[in-house]
C-alpha cells in the first residue's frame, strides 16, 4: 500500500501563517494525510485546532533534541507545528475507506467501493469503475471479482477489471456498425479516443463526426436517423445538438 498517514503526539506549538496569525500550544496529535494535508488535533471536539488542507509541500523533519517538526506550505500559507518529545511518532499505511462491497477472490481481502473505484484493503490493487456503474451482487465468471452494470446504448454487465472482460468489446460487439454517419452515410464504429467511449464515423480522417455514448438505454430512433437515448436526466438524441429531435 503506498499511501500512508504520519502520526506523532505530544506537546505540541502549532503557529499558522496566512491572512492571520495563530499559535496553539498544548498535548495533542497531528496527522500528515497522504494529500499533504496536515491536521492538529487537540482534545476537544471533530475539528482540528489548526490545519493546512492539501499543501503544496510538507517535510517532516527530526531534530537531535528528538522533537519532531513538520512544515507545511499552500500558497501564502504556511503552517508549521513542532512537537516535543513525541509520545507516538509512526508512519501507518491508509486506504481510501468507503462502502463494503465484498471479498477479493485472490488475497481475500475486503473490497470498498470509494472515490470512483473499487480498492482492495489486502492489496494495492483498484479498479476505477465507469462514470455512472453501479456495482452488483454478483461475480465475474473468470476472475471472481463484482461485475459492474454500465448503461451505454443498451445495459452492460461487465467485471470491474477491465483487464479481464472490457467494457469496450461488450459495446462494439453490440454497436460497433449498427448506426451511419448523418453527415456522409459511412457506418459510425466504436472507438475509445481520448479516454472516452465515442461512435465515430469509419470515414475518419476525411469526416471527423463522432459522438460520446451517453450513459442510458437506446429506446426510439431520431427523425435524423441516430438513436434516441434514455438517459437519467431525460430523453436525448445521439447527437446532443439534433435539431430534428423531439421530446
Ligand atoms: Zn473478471
Ligand atoms: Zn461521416
Ligand atoms: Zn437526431
Amino acid at each position: 500500500m503506498a499511501d500512508t498517514t504520519h502520526v506523532f503526539a505530544g506537546d505540541c506549538t502549532a503557529t499558522f501563517e496566512g491572512r492571520d496569525r495563530s499559535v496553539h500550544r498544548g498535548r495533542a496529535v497531528v496527522l500528515v494525510k497522504p494529500d499533504r494535508t496536515v491536521l492538529v488535533h487537540d482534545a476537544d471536539g471533530y475539528q482540528p485546532v489548526s490545519w493546512l488542507t492539501r499543501a503544496d509541500a510538507v517535510t517532516v523533519e527530526r531534530d537531535d533534541d528528538g522533537s519532531v517538526g513538520v512544515v507545511a506550505r499552500a500558497g501564502d500559507r504556511t503552517l508549521r507545528v513542532r512537537c516535543r518529545d513525541p509520545v507516538a511518532d509512526g508512519a501507518y499505511p491508509v486506504t481510501a475507506a468507503g462502502e463494503p462491497i465484498g471479498v477479493h477472490p485472490e488475497t481475500g481481502g475486503t473490497l470498498v467501493r470509494a472515490g470512483g473505484a473499487v480498492s482492495d484493503l489486502a492489496s494495492d490493487a483498484r479498479y476505477p469503475l465507469v462514470a455512472g456503474a453501479t456495482v452488483l451482487d454478483r461475480t465475474c465468471d473468470d476472475c471472481g471479482l463484482p461485475l459492474m452494470c454500465v448503461e451505454r446504448g443498451a445495459v452492460f454487465e461487465v467485471c470491474i477489471d477491465r483487464d479481464c472482460e472490457p467494457l469496450d468489446d461488450a459495446v462494439r460487439d453490440r454497436f460497433d456498425g449498427a448506426w451511419d454517419c448523418p453527415d456522409c452515410g459511412s457506418p459510425l464504429r466504436v472507438i475509445r479516443r481520448r479516454g472516452r467511449l465515442l461512435v465515430g464515423c469509419d470515414a475518419y480522417p476525411d469526416c471527423e463526426t463522432a459522438f460520446t455514448l451517453p450513459s442510458g438505454v437506446v429506446v426510439d430512433d431520431c427523425g435524423c436517423g441516430l438513436p434516441v437515448f434514455e438517459t437519467a436526466t431525460g430523453r436525448r438524441c445521439l447527437d446532443g445538438t439534433c435539431e430534428r429531435f423531439e421530446t
